[in-house]
């Protein structure tokens, strides 16, 4: 059960008064070659930090594998941070989803965020088109039985017995998937979403990365429901800095969020791009701040792409030292 009392277990980050507290970020991969270098640059910056990993987008669809792969190749051979691939399935055949799991397994990755994914821009909920995969329990199986093929079962060989192997299991991946504090658009009760969750689990998956939430209430709550459902998963909190009004618009067209008025307010009011951006870093730290009070064993970090915001919000919220990295 999640408790609401602060941490008193970890030790805690030198220069901080902050339990450790892992930490990881989400990038997406850029349009075109040319934007390489500047996210590589990003990409070194975030993992001086430290995080657990570094995830990469996947446009729904298949419209970024080889972009999506690039990175994280980059990623896997570059840094020492782990890499997790994004894989969504809307629109997909089984061949598809396939083919598209065996050429990141084939690459060496071996951590997965299994997703739906988004609609098409300008298709409804209630008017998606599925492929043969229609939620992402589907998916997390078939990356589950994809790498089971791939990899059955590994031969040890027994010291001092010439010839002789011990079989165990294969090599196992990780599965993270989403969930929606907030509820997912689709969803047509509070509960279908710790339904879907459950269905996530039992299909194999490892973690659960949450949608963005305003307010640490909303994660704590979402949390203690699904513990008392029997999610033992750990719920990892998503947590977006919203540095301009325009951010906060999009975000809310895309979850059928309410509107955070007090931060609304707070973003529209600032004089310029930079307050924006301070008022986004602030109300991003104090919402880790909250939630890790809360007992959420992890920080999951929308980073667009730009490692000053999200090391700021780090920084601020105690989870790394002042001079870091
Ligand atoms: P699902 O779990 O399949 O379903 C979503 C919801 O639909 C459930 O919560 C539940 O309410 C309802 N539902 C599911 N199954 C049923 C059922 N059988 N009966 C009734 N209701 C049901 N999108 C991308 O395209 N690319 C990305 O890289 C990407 N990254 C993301 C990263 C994170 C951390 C998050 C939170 C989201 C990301 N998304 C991404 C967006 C995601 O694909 C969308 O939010 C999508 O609409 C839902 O995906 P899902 O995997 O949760 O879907």
């Amino acid at each position: 059960m999640m408790s609401h009392e602060p941490r008193v277990d970890a030790p805690a980050v030198a220069g901080t008064a902050s339990p450790r507290v892992p930490f990881s970020f989400e990038i997406y991969p850029p349009r075109t070659p040319e934007q390489l270098p500047a996210l590589y640059e990003t990409i070194r910056v975030l993992a001086a930090a430290g995080p657990r990993f570094i995830s990469v987008t996947f446009g729904a669809g298949g419209s970024t594998t080889d972009r999506s792969l690039t990175v994280l190749t980059h990623i896997l051979r570059e840094t020492t941070v782990p890499p997790v691939a994004h894989v969504t399935c809307v629109g997909s055949s089984y061949a598809e989803a396939t083919t598209v799991i065996r050429d990141f397994l084939d690459a060496g990755i071996t951590r997965f965020l299994a997703l739906r994914g988004d609609p098409p821009a300008g298709v409804g909920e209630d008017d998606i088109v599925f492929g043969d995969l229609e939620s992402a329990a589907q998916l997390v199986q078939l990356i589950g039985r994809v790498q089971a093929e791939r990899s059955p079962y590994r031969e040890r060989e027994i010291p001092g017995l010439p010839g002789a192997v011990q079989v165990t299991d294969g090599d196992r991946v990780e599965i993270a998937v989403a969930a929606f504090p907030n509820g997912h658009p689709r969803s047509r009760h509070r509960y279908e979403d710790i339904d879907a969750l459950l269905a996530k689990q039992a299909a194999g998956a490892t973690s659960a990365l949450t949608q963005l939430f305003f307010h640490a209430d909303e994660y704590l709550d979402f949390v203690e429901r699904a513990r008392a459902a029997g999610v033992v998963i750990p719920i990892v909190p998503g947590i977006m800095p919203i540095t301009s009004p325009g951010r906060l618009r999009r975000v809310l067209e895309l979850t059928g969020d309410a509107r955070p008025d007090s931060l609304a307010a707070a973003l529209e009011s600032a004089p310029d791009a930079a307050a924006q951006r301070a008022v986004g870093l602030a109300h991003a730290a104090d919402l880790a701040r909250s939630v890790v009070a809360g007992g959420a064993d992890g920080i999951h970090l929308y980073a667009f792409n730009n490692h000053d915001t999200v090391l700021g919000v780090l920084r601020a919220a105690e989870l790394i030292p002042e001079a870091s990295p």
